[in-house]
Parts: structure tokens; C-alpha cells; sequence
């Protein structure tokens, strides 16, 4: 059985060195618990055709490693596939899909594809929001902000992050949504995905369309100071701009909380790199609810 537990690109070329390495491994996940037949339910099987495939005993329905995974039917090696989650999941950056495209040698739109795949398996799960002690932000990313005059006003993408705070001042974990305008309905959207309405002391500057949800929410409202009263908010958004800037160059509208899914996938994880590859492949092996056409209706 194939374990993989690291970051390093040494280990990780050293584990998958074939094509085989990424089917036993995919195996192997796919049914760590008991082999139950999909068509009739049997618990026996028997090797199917393909290396790593399973055929039932009784129906003898023959499904492969990758069937029912959105590794099915790719226009590409596994051995490629896995390289790419390693890079999008590991590399502490991040990459860009043309800098994908070109350390793989493959089109930059089957990157593209099987990238929204993987920004799909990082969005959270919503099963644990933050807590404790939050701020909340809102800020724009291209348009007419400051930092990039003169675009087209349409481009312009509003965001909304709210970070948690630790008891010694530093970073816990973030989450941020695209939003469409600054009102409190649109503000309210990070609240209900991703924060914890209990025992939570949030803080947001002095925007009035927050005041609204302060009547269900612990909101304490300040002056931000061009935010020196939000310091930490303040460095994590500039990282979440300069990420997008300086890796992407650009991200529509669009398609901007599936950036902001994965720089939040791996932020949330800094301090576990070592799993997060594992992660990802268990998500997109066990994305079994998600149909081929949602998918591309989610990834067009
Ligand atoms: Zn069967």
C-alpha cells in the first residue's frame, strides 16, 4: 500500500514514479472500508481487467479504480493529474494555470479543466466556522480601487474576509465570499457560511451596513484608521490581492471565490501541509455525489 505523507518534491516523485503507483493508491482509498458491489451490493470480489479494477463475484460488474471519481476519463496520465493537486495543494504559493501548463507540458485549458476540479474539492465543507474572536473586512480586488485605475468598472470584484484572531495577536484561520455589493444582505453572507454566531466577538470598522446585523450577531464596530486598527486583516487581504495579482495577473468576476476557496484551502492548512496533498485526492475520489454535468455547469 502506498502512503503519502509530505510536501517535498523528493518524496513525492519518489512515491509516484508510475502510472500503477497512482491507480493503487487511488485503490486503495477508494475502498479502504469494506468492497461493496455498487450494481448488487455483494461483498466479494475478484480482480477485474484493469490493473487495480474490482469485479464482482456475484454480478460480476467490473469498476476501475478511477470510475466514479473525477479522475474518470481524463485526457491525461494520472501520473500528471497528481502532479497537479501536489502543486496547487503543496506548493506554499500557490501556481498559476499557465505556469501549470508549462512545467506539465499540457494545454493550458486541460489544466484549466482539472483545476476547477481541484479548486471544487477545496471548498469548504462549511462544517466548521470560525469562532472565538473574529474581524471582518470587505475590499475590492481590480476595478477602480486604488491600487489599479482605469479598468473597466465591470471587472471590479468586491470581497469579503473575516480572519480569526489568536489570543497572542496572530493569524487562526480565514475564510472570504465575493460579494455584489456592500449592503447588509450581501455582507451577511460570510456570517451565515462561515462564522459561528455563538461565543464569537466580532469586530468590523464603522460601515453602516453592518450595523443591521449586529442585532444578531456579537459585532463590536470601530474605526478602522486605514487600517491600523485591523492589522492582521489588513496584511491577510494584502496577501489574498498580492496572491492574485502577482500570481494570476487576473481572475474574473466570475470565477473569483474558486480562487478564493483555494488560497483559503491552503491558508487554513499552513500548519498541516503534510496532509493536505491526501486531502485532495480523498475529495476528489469520494465526489461521488457531484454529477459529471453539475460539474461543468460549476466549472464553466
Ligand atoms: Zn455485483
Amino acid at each position: 500500500m502506498i502512503t503519502f505523507e509530505g510536501f517535498d518534491d523528493r518524496t513525492f516523485y519518489l512515491t509516484f514514479q508510475t502510472e500503477e503507483d497512482c491507480l493503487q493508491y487511488l485503490s486503495s482509498m477508494k475502498w479502504a472500508e469494506n468492497y461493496k458491489c455498487r450494481k448488487c451490493g455483494h461483498g466479494k470480489f475478484m480482480k477485474g481487467k484493469k490493473s487495480h479494477s474490482r469485479r464482482c463475484q456475484k454480478c460480476k460488474y467490473d469498476e476501475s479504480a478511477t470510475a466514479h471519481t473525477l479522475f474518470h476519463q481524463l485526457k491525461f496520465s494520472l501520473m500528471i493529474a497528481f502532479e497537479m493537486v501536489f502543486r496547487l495543494s503543496c506548493d506554499k504559493k500557490g501556481i498559476s494555470t499557465l505556469g501549470l501548463s508549462e512545467k506539465l507540458s499540457l494545454s493550458y485549458q486541460s489544466c484549466l479543466n482539472f483545476r476547477r476540479k481541484v479548486q471544487y474539492a477545496m471548498r469548504s465543507s462549511q462544517r466548521y466556522p470560525l469562532k472565538n474572536y473574529l474581524e471582518v473586512d470587505e475590499f475590492a480586488v481590480g476595478g477602480y480601487d486604488s491600487e489599479s485605475q482605469g479598468r473597466a468598472k465591470g471587472d471590479k470584484k468586491l470581497v469579503n474576509v473575516a480572519l480569526e484572531i489568536t489570543p497572542d495577536g496572530g493569524f487562526g484561520r480565514a475564510y472570504a465570499v465575493k460579494i455584489e455589493d456592500y449592503s447588509s444582505t450581501e455582507l451577511e453572507k460570510i456570517f451565515k457560511q462561515h462564522i459561528d454566531p455563538e461565543n464569537t466577538q466580532i469586530r468590523t470598522d464603522k460601515w453602516t451596513g453592518y450595523i443591521p446585523l449586529t442585532k444578531k450577531y456579537n459585532i463590536e464596530q470601530e474605526y478602522s484608521e486605514n487600517g491600523q486598527n485591523f492589522r492582521q486583516l489588513h496584511l491577510h487581504i494584502m496577501n489574498i490581492k498580492n496572491w492574485i495579482r502577482g500570481t494570476h495577473h487576473h481572475v474574473s468576476k466570475e470565477y473569483i471565490e474558486r480562487y478564493l476557496d483555494e488560497f483559503h484551502f491552503r491558508f487554513n492548512r499552513r500548519t498541516y501541509r503534510k496532509s493536505i496533498f491526501k486531502k485532495i485526492i480523498e475529495r476528489l475520489v469520494f465526489s461521488t455525489k457531484v454529477t459529471q454535468s453539475q460539474l461543468r455547469v460549476w466549472a464553466t
